[in-house]
């Protein structure tokens, strides 16, 4: 339908062409029609029916200068000739048919009645019927016209549709020589890429791959020997040491430069130009340049004064000095413009892709090398395709790919990184937050168990003697008054009821009874409950109106019935008082301290309060006298031994001796044990003091052996803390092993206090081990204070002892009552029957040991006989009774 309709368009043009010019229509051109036969290259019809080529291009500008208008007609030539001479064509082309020169007398079979308008070589012929001579002269006049303005048009025009690489067509020679140097040396630019580079020491890039065409193509091989620098590369060229560069800008009074001759150009390069997207260029803009490249001194040079330009070592160093922002533009090849912004991660640069400059790339060939070669690479330069380096080109141009860096990431996803970010903010605070809750509950848990008495859900001690100090500064008034003071309240059986009732059903009881009494009583301020729940500490408010002692009172009475699974169960207390000082310097510590000084003080004195009072306050002082002292007493020995004499009833006769420590201190004067063993039982120092004691009665005991001066067993007191000591055992054998004395001629004095764990009043698992140990060592083992404690009779049962040391309070007990006096004798009974020894202490008159002879006991021991005395004393004694 197009082609009818453009057919019928046509027509009318022609027609009007043949319309005499009228007034108003001098610019109407005359319409001429050209008949052609599609031709590839110089003219033919594409499929939208659009005219092209060469020949067509040409014919189109001879139109301009003829002052008319073409108008074409396809078919075939004869068709065309017999349109010509019927008149419905002017002109036919005629196509040169490659022939190798160009007839310029006219084509060698001219169609009959023609004449011809030669176009050019490369172009052909128009053909006109041989009246029409009148066309040839204008065609021809048009085709000067064109000649003479633009001499090279026509070159253009065959530049532009037939360059397609001609067939490589070599001598002979040429291949022999080919035959000969199968291996040219060549070098290319590094560091380019991707125009020419090196990786891995393998050349890559656009010149790399033309060179590879060049290898196919010749049946050669093109070393590529890998160099560092551009500028020794131009050296060796240079030198001759290579015979050729692959990429050398085609330049001849630069090859010269370098002894080398050019190839024919083979590719062109463009320059773009590179700049800052976060800045405008300025008017008159600095420019980096490249020192070593050529097109910096051919082009950048000569486009800018000197005064704008700053030189840097290559492109890579001029791309970083405007990503710096030290220079504002810089010029890079088109090609390699991409790649230089992406590897270089520079991605606030650009390129407005507008063509700078451009120039022409040869190959250089040392002169050194055979002129035979630059013949052959130029026939390989024309004979390849320019659309084969386009896409070799293209190829590598396309492959260029960004360097994944972070920052590269960053830069060119800025959205997506900044919710990439936002995202692991949001996790690391999520986490943070999670450690945090977990560190406080974590912390909370920590503090729980530190501060509150577990299982009981009260504050503890430890609690307690932190917040002591806040809360007296807290009541700063109160404590003005004198009013303030601290309490400890301990019920006696409590490790008894704690076993009979179960440590959970006791603590719900104790809990629920003390937030009772404090309720009762509000002037309880603060208080703290003791691990085992057998004291409490509380800080005290004194009411108006009471004494201290009516106040504490006031506790016991609230505390005395405490309900345990509903059973009303009575309690007794002791109590101890410490009244807080006016003051302000003061010690909380050491008031929980003096408080329990005053509850200690009462016990064993049927009393239930004791206030804390100077006397008190002295003792505490030369307790902390002691504790400075006592270490250097030891190794200084200040602690001396006395001797005790056990007396044999019947023969009145020395039948032993009990070892009991004093320590004469320069500081603090002669010292009872009463003053010290106390004090050295709770700060552990009385461990070191018995071993010491043990070890001077054994050199006694040897000393006297040796000598072989009459010995008695002698015993000597160990504290409670032994049973539950380290290392106990083994030190007990080192001094049996060190001394070797004979059997049981050492006792050792235990009280029940070693055996029983006062907290479950159960007997410590490990006692029975202990005795058999110790008696297997030789020792022999005596019941001290018999009858004093709780489970003396119990301990009967399982403890292998040898001697039974009845306490002096049994004896006291036993001249006032009938009743103890039938224990005491019952006590003494048992004792023997179980094969031990029986010694009652304390015999102080001549009555107690008549009745104590009545009662059965044979063995006693009393200031009635003797004192403890010195060693020396009580040995003299001995030698003076024993008869030799
Ligand atoms: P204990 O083992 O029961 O020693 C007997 C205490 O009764 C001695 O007191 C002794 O002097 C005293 N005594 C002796 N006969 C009579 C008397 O007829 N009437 C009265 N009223 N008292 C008498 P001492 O020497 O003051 O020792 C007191 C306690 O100190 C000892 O009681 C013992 O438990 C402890 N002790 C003494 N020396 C040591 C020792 O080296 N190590 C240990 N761990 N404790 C020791
Ligand atoms: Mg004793
Ligand atoms: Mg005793």
């Amino acid at each position: 339908m197009r082609y009818f309709i453009r057919t019928i368009m046509l027509v009318i043009i022609t027609a009007i062409s043949f319309l005499p010019p009228c007034a108003g229509a001098e610019f109407l051109r005359q319409n001429l029609r050209v008949g052609f036969d599609d031709t590839a290259g110089n003219f033919w019809q594409g499929s939208r029916l659009l005219y092209h080529g060469a020949a067509y291009e040409l014919t189109e500008y001879m139109g301009t200068y003829m002052n008319v208008r073409f108008s074409y007609t396809r078919g075939s030539l004869n068709d065309n000739l017999l349109r010509l001479h019927s008149g419905s064509l002017d002109f036919v082309y005629l196509p040169e048919n490659g022939q190798p020169t160009f007839p310029s007398k006219g084509p060698t079979d001219l169609p009959a009645h023609t004449i011809f308008i030669p176009l050019g070589q490369g172009f052909g012929w128009l053909l006109a019927d041989e009246y029409r001579t009148d066309l040839k002269e204008r065609a021809q006049q048009a085709m000067q016209e064109i000649k003479d303005i633009n001499p090279l048009f026509p070159s253009s025009l065959l530049e532009k549709y037939h360059v397609k690489g001609h067939a490589l067509n070599l001598t002979p020679e040429e291949k022999a020589y080919l035959a000969a140097h199968p291996v040219i040396r060549t070098m290319v630019s590094p560091r380019q890429p991707p125009y020419t580079y090196f990786q891995d020491g393998e050349a890559q890039g656009v010149i790399a791959d033309i060179s590879k065409r060049l290898e196919n193509d010749l049946g050669i091989k093109l070393e590529i020997i890998p160099e560092e620098t551009q500028h020794t590369m131009m050296q060796h060229l240079t030198d001759g040491d290579i015979d050729v560069v692959l990429d050398f800008y085609t330049d001849h009074n630069w090859a010269k430069a370098h002894n080398a001759i050019l190839t024919f150009p083979y590719l062109t390069l463009n320059y773009v130009s590179v700049m800052r997207k976060d800045a405008t260029l300025p008017e008159v803009p600095t420019v980096a340049c490249a020192r070593p490249h050529f097109y910096t001194h051919d082009f950048i040079e000569r486009i800018f004064p000197p005064e704008q330009l700053r030189y840097y070592a290559d492109v890579a160093d001029c791309m970083a000095a405007v990503n710096r922002g030290e220079a504002d533009m810089t010029f890079v090849k088109s090609i390699t413009a991409q790649s230089d912004i992406y590897r270089g991660s520079y991605y606030n640069l650009y390129t407005n892709g507008n063509v700078v400059f451009s120039h022409k790339v040869s190959m250089a060939i040392s002169e050194n090398a055979d002129p035979m070669l630059l013949k052959i690479l130029n026939k390989e330069v024309a004979h390849i395709d320019p659309q084969d380096i386009t896409s070799i080109v293209n190829s590598q141009v396309y492959s260029v790919q960004a360097n994944d860096t972070l920052k590269s990431f960053i830069y060119r996803n800025p959205f997506m990184s900044l919710c990439l970010l936002g995202g692991v903010l949001m996790l690391i605070i999520i986490g943070l937050l999670y450690c945090m809750q977990l560190r406080r509950s974590y912390t909370a848990e920590l503090w729980h168990q530190a501060n509150v008495v577990a299982g009981v859900g009260l504050y503890n001690l430890q609690w307690f003697t932190r917040e002591l100090p806040n809360a007296i500064a807290y009541y700063q008034e109160a404590r003005k008054n004198g009013e303030l003071f601290v309490l400890v309240i301990s019920a006696q059986r409590m490790a008894f009821l704690k076993e009979f009732y179960g440590p959970r059903l006791f603590a719900d009881s104790i809990k629920l009874s003390l937030s009772e009494v404090t309720q009762k009583l509000p002037w309880i301020l603060r208080y703290g409950l003791s691990a085992e729940i057998t004291h409490v500490y509380m800080l005290c408010r004194k009411p108006p109106g009471l004494t201290l002692r009516q106040a504490a009172e006031q506790v016991e009475k609230a505390a005395r019935i405490i309900p345990i699974n509903g059973v009303p169960t009575s309690f007794t207390y002791h109590i101890g008082l410490c009244p807080v000082p006016r003051q302000e310097d003061t010690d909380a510590s050491l008031l929980m301290d003096n408080a329990m000084m005053a509850r200690n003080e009462i016990i064993g004195k049927n009393q239930t309060i004791g206030i804390f009072n100077s006397v008190m306050h002295d003792e505490l002082m030369k307790h902390q006298q002691m504790e400075l002292y006592m270490e250097k007493a030891l190794a200084a020995g200040e602690f001396l031994i006395h001797l005790q004499a056990k007396y044999d009833l019947n023969t009145r006769e020395i039948c032993g001796a009990e070892a009991l420590v004093r320590w004469q201190s320069p500081e603090l004067g002669f010292l009872g044990p009463n003053h010290f063993i106390g004090l050295f039982e709770r700060n552990g120092f009385a461990l070191k003091l018995d071993y010491y004691v043990l070890e001077q009665v054994c050199q006694l005991l040897t000393e006297r052996l040796k000598q072989k001066l009459p010995v008695v067993p002698i015993s000597v007191n160990q504290t409670g803390m032994h049973i539950s000591e380290r290392g106990y055992l083994a030190n007990m054998q080192a001094i049996a092993e060190r001394y070797k004395l004979p059997r049981k001629l050492v006792e050792l004095e235990l009280t029940e206090t070693a055996f029983i764990d006062f907290a479950t009043k159960t007997e410590n698992e490990n006692a029975l081990q202990i005795t058999r140990r110790l008696k297997s060592m030789g020792f022999a083992l005596s019941m001290d204070d018999f009858c004093t404690g709780y489970s003396s009779i119990a301990m009967l049962r399982n403890l292998p002892m040898d001697i039974m040391k009845i306490d002096r309070s049994m004896l006291i007990s036993a001249e006032q009552s009938e009743r103890s006096l039938t224990i005491l004798k019952q006590v003494i009974k048992l004792g023997q029957s179980l094969n031990m020894r029986v010694l009652v202490e304390g015999i102080e008159t001549e009555a107690q040991e008549r009745l104590l002879q009545a009662a059965g006991c044979h063995i006693g021991q009393g200031f009635l006989f003797a004192h403890p005395v010195p060693v020396e004393q009580f040995f003299a004694k001995l030698d003076q009774t024993v008869k030799p």
